[in-house]
């Protein structure tokens, strides 16, 4: 059902927001340290309008699936408590929120670590604040759709999907200090364009695997006497930690000098160089690849015009990127799915669209 139908002859308010795919600086975020995501084409759109009925209530068309709970209940469990948190933050911050009628569609992947949840945040943070002209500006609003994936959806996020999404655009990256929220837009290397490939290999170790790493490194930041491991300044100066604190922390200290030396400006090739040496530092030191992630970057780099490939977003499946010589990224992407699922059987990696020259300037 689309919004017009949901809607009927109601008027409506249409906000939208993108997903997010991270170029550098992965498993950063929650050690107060530096990322580059860029936003994808692809978003989700929030259509809202104030309701008659006492409640509020949600139809994502994305799920074909229909939600409503009142002022004094708690969301069923699943999709709608991603949108319920949102509505709670802003009653807590004495914002009047009635009962609304809300629609979701989205064309970016659920679950492929393209974050669909912060664009399904923020794109109903953004409706609300259109229909009921609140002022929240654009970091509050990811302050508070962060906190709503914590408190409402239990997924214990740092805060670069959620900054993404409200801030980024697909024509830059989006520099990001996760300690202060300072900003910059940056441009992508001259000459270059994106491709994402989701390896349709399922997360199941990702979330207990993401809490055991966030603990390491609390720990390794304890062992090292510093606030977090932001504030180590060279990777020297973990190897007095002992395995594997001395493996996690050396990639985040490591991963940080990669995106400050990306954000100073190189050129495609050496950007690639950097991401290729973020995905051999995920594997070896932070061991959240997968064999199926390795061979997808592998071949990747093998790929005609590719400067690097690395696995986006926490790891254990989901995504990887590459960084493509302009007008080479739609044939190395579809070689890549081609050759990657002939290698064995029940493999379903997909190409989602590759962020080009074009896509950027829709
Ligand atoms: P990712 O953010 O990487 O896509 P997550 O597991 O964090 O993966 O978030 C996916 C979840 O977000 C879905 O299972 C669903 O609950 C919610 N979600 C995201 N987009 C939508 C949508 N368009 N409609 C309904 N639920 C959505
Ligand atoms: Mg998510």
């Amino acid at each position: 059902m689309d919004a017009a139908t949901f809607f009927g002859a109601q008027p409506f308010t249409v906000q939208s927001a993108p997903g997010r795919v991270n170029l550098l600086g992965e498993h950063t975020d929650y050690n107060d340290g530096f990322m580059l995501p860029v936003a994808t084409p692809q978003s989700t759109t929030v259509s809202v309008a104030l309701n008659n009925n006492p409640e509020f209530e949600i139809y994502s068309a994305t799920l074909g699936s229909a939600v409503a709970f009142g002022q004094d209940d708690k969301a069923p469990e699943g999709f709608a408590q991603y949108i319920e948190g949102c509505i709670r933050l802003l009653q807590q911050r004495a914002i009047e929120i009635p009962p609304l009628r809300m629609h979701v569609t989205s064309n970016v992947p659920l679950g492929s670590g393209l974050s669909s949840s912060a664009a399904l945040e923020v794109a109903t943070l953004r409706a609300m604040r259109a229909l009921l002209g609140f002022e929240l500006d654009d970091r509050s609003l990811a302050l508070i759709a962060q906190q709503s994936e914590i408190q409402y959806a239990g997924v214990n996020c740092g805060i670069m999907d959620q900054m993404a999404s409200s801030l980024a655009d697909s024509e830059h990256m989006l520099f990001l200090d996760a300690r202060t929220l300072a900003t910059r837009l940056l441009p992508i290397p001259a000459d270059s364009e994106l491709i994402v490939i989701d390896s349709g290999m399922p997360r199941t170790l990702a979330a207990s695997a993401y809490n055991v790493r966030r603990a390491e490194c609390e720990a390794a930041a304890r062992e090292l006497g510093v606030q977090a491991l932001r504030d180590v300044a060279a990777v020297d100066d973990v190897e007095r930690l002992a395995p594997p604190l001395r493996e996690r922390a050396r990639h985040v200290v490591s991963e940080n000098l990669r995106v400050l030396e990306a954000a100073e400006g190189v050129d495609a090739a050496r950007f690639g160089e950097l991401m290729n040496a973020s995905h051999a530092s995920l594997r070896d030191d932070y061991e959240v690849s997968i064999p199926e992630l390795d061979e997808l970057c592998d071949l990747l780099r093998a790929a005609n015009g590719v400067h690097g490939a690395r696995l986006t977003g926490a790891g254990f499946g989901g995504a990887v990127v590459a960084l493509c010589r302009t007008g080479a990224a739609a044939a190395a992407g579809a070689a890549v799915v081609e050759r990657f699922n002939a290698g064995a059987s029940g493999r379903s990696a997909a190409l989602l669209l590759p962020i080009t020259t074009d896509t950027r300037t829709q």
